[in-house]
């Protein structure tokens, strides 16, 4: 079974229409949260994977858009960002965010926005924090977001290793307990512009393997939505730079 896996889409629909002509066949389309929030178009980016029947989970810009978390944690521009955002999400759009779930688990897979222990605000920085996850969640895999870095964590023999994802690198999971994160489509942070999201190739036996995919996109015209919706002009510039 493959599943594409895409997170932190934050409006921004150029970048979600890049990776989803990108897809090869895929039986399943997880979203790891943060659909909206940052980005200019937050209804039709709701409305492209409602389309393609993706399974999302929520994440904290996405509860913050409709209310029901609370955005006083948010920086200046997040917060700018979050009060245009639900000011602009039409009713079919707070209607799904309304009924995303915080943890969505199914086999072999959990998926959350930032970690299984704190669905929505905690962030899997490293080693240290995803060693201190892994008793919080009960399958094999656990998906996760919200860092817009792609990275895998394998809990081997009780230690906690850590690889960046690169593209063009599928990293095999062999039967390893693992926390991945597939990378930022709308606002990547690891240096790279391109949209990132991965490709998890569930096999039945141990040969499964999560691949890192890149994807450029028209980052000009989500900057001109974003410039002409007067959304924070920081928030336009990082995507140039993908910090
Ligand atoms: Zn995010």
């Amino acid at each position: 079974m493959r599943i594409a896996v895409l997170s932190d889409i934050h409006a921004n629909l150029p970048a979600l229409e890049a990776v989803a002509s990108d897809l090869p066949p895929v039986d399943e389309i997880w979203v790891l949260g943060d659909t909206v929030g940052y980005g200019p178009q937050p209804n039709e980016v709701i409305a492209t994977l409602q389309a393609m029947g993706a399974r999302s989970v929520l994440g904290n810009h996405d509860g913050a858009a409709i209310g029901t978390v609370d955005a006083a944690y948010f920086n200046p521009d997040a917060r700018a960002a979050i009060e245009w955002t639900a000011s602009a999400i039409d009713d079919n759009a707070r209607a799904y965010i309304g009924t995303l779930p915080e943890v969505r688990r199914d086999g072999v897979l959990t998926a959350v926005h930032g970690s299984p222990r704190d669905p929505i605000w905690e962030y899997i920085t490293g080693p240290d924090v995803a060693a201190l996850n892994f008793s919080a969640f009960e399958s094999r895999l656990c998906l996760f977001g919200h860092t817009h870095l792609p990275v895998v964590y394998q809990s081997i023999d009780g230690q906690v290793n850590a690889a960046a994802g690169l593209p063009g690198e599928p990293v095999r999971l062999g039967e390893a307990r693992a926390l991945l994160n597939p990378g930022s489509v709308g606002q990547p942070r690891d240096g790279l512009s391109d949209a990132a999201y991965a490709l998890l190739d569930l096999d039945a036996g141990t040969d499964s393997t999560f691949e890192f995919r890149r994807v450029r996109y028209d980052i000009d015209r989500t900057q001109r939505l974003m410039r002409d919706a007067g959304l924070p002009p920081r928030l336009a510039e990082r995507l140039r730079y993908g910090r």
